[in-house]
């Protein structure tokens, strides 16, 4: 089967080409591979990542804050551009925490997820005095060991795993057996000890997955995450500050999907966020976005290396593959492999004619970027891009697997 009819994705149309040649950021392709000084490489639009923060700004009620979650793309000179234009940031891990707080970010604005946190790593984020997203009752004695070291009050936040989950989510990460957060069934029991601790407790966390586009599913987890969190907030009502209800915003990688509507979910949103100030006065609902803020503002670059038949396939052998970008690969986390949008850089005003397999260099049949998709006669030094790479790419890939050099990154 071939996708030759297909038509042109969205988000390739968005992009402007001068002379037949893709331009980002203003700049032709090919001039920020001379600047990157190499292939493969990845580019970050900050206009786009800018355009993306201000259009959910326009469309959420004001009362609600928008957080950053890092591990999507960890960048510093993106995460600083990013800081500047959002409430706090997520990290989970340290080296995160210092790409955070180098930002500028206020440490009160930046919090700490994430399942087995040591006790080091838990001391250094309350010596910064970023606030920890307890996953366990483990982690909330750590805190509270390393607030009498330090002679602070750590602030806290309880993760809960909800006893529902985000439907149709491309990853779940609540609901069920979770390693995440703790039990909602269990969590007044220890919210009873945290108020005994000396451990301020600043909010709740409730996040539930990643990859949605269904607009109904994501508000309808979104009320049960206030609804669990206000249900919860019961006798804890005073250090409270915010009630964080994940994201799990998706973007549209592949044919036949639809960009979500912003407009819908502010919508719902804003009853939700008067509910909570009529009961928590000046606690504010945190949406905690990665993937949608940076995923369409990133691309990837690659040049082909050798153009090569087999049994009457045609291969674009490439220097790019899953080791610099495993979800283009479809093995982060995809049920069905699936292409992203791909075309030749530097052929954008030649028709789409051939069928072909796009392939990197690594000795492994997983190592596919595009099987069986149309694109312009290519030839040995054009520039393969592949869109919507602007989260989990470099960061969630096996850079050292073959121990071929590692990609560049520039932000333009
Ligand atoms: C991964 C993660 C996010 C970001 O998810 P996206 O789907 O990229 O928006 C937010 N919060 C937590 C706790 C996460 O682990």
């Amino acid at each position: 089967m071939t996708d030759t009819s297909r038509p042109v994705p969205a988000v390739v149309r968005s992009y402007r080409s001068k002379d037949g040649i893709l331009t980002v950021g203003g700049e032709r392709l090919d001039r920020l591979a001379d600047r990157a000084g190499q292939t493969p490489f990845y580019v970050y639009d900050r206009a786009r990542v800018s355009r993306r923060i201000a259009n959910l700004r326009k469309n959420l009620p004001g009362a609600i804050e928008l957080h950053y979650a890092i591990k999507a793309n960890p960048m510093p000179a993106l995460v600083q551009h990013i800081a500047g234009r959002v409430d706090g940031l997520d990290v989970a891990s340290v080296a995160e925490m210092s790409v955070a707080l180098d930002s500028g970010m206020a440490p009160e604005a930046i919090s700490f997820a994430g399942p087995g946190k040591t006790e080091t790593e838990i001391f250094e984020a309350v010596a910064a005095g970023i606030i920890i997203n307890l996953e366990s009752e483990t982690q909330m004695r750590m805190a509270a060991k390393a607030g009498r070291a330090l002679n602070v009050r750590p602030k806290v936040a309880l993760r809960i795993n909800p006893d529902f989950e985000l439907k149709s989510s491309g990853m779940r990460m609540g609901g069920g057996a979770q390693q995440f957060g703790v039990d909602a069934e269990t969590a007044p029991g220890l919210l009873k000890k945290i108020a005994k601790a000396n451990l301020e407790l600043c909010g709740f966390h409730i996040f539930s997955g990643s990859q949605n586009l269904k607009e109904g599913a994501i508000i309808e987890t979104m009320g049960l995450a206030v609804d669990l969190a206000l249900a919860l907030a019961k006798g804890h009502k005073k250090s409270l500050t915010h009630i964080n209800i994940g994201g799990g915003l998706g973007i549209p990688y592949f044919a036949g999907e639809k960009p979500l509507n912003v407009k819908k979910i502010g919508a719902a949103l804003a009853p939700l966020s008067r509910r909570v100030a009529k009961s928590l006065p000046g606690v504010k609902i945190v949406l905690e976005l990665g993937r949608f803020i940076v995923g369409e503002a990133g691309l990837y670059v690659c040049k082909v290396i050798e153009v090569k038949k087999s049994r009457g396939e045609t291969f674009l052998i490439t220097d790019g593959g899953l080791h610099h970008h495993l979800a283009a690969s479809g093995n982060f986390g995809q049920v069905l492999r699936r292409n992203y949008p791909l075309v030749i850089g530097n052929k954008m005003d030649q028709p789409a004619s051939h069928t072909v397999n796009v392939v990197g260099p690594l000795c492994t049949p997983l190592d596919i970027l595009g099987a069986k998709t149309a694109l312009p006669k290519a030839a040995a030094g054009d520039l393969i891009v592949v869109f919507q790479s602007g989260a989990y790419g470099l960061t969630a890939s096996p850079t050292r697997f073959l121990s071929h050099p590692g990609p560049a990154e520039i932000l333009v």
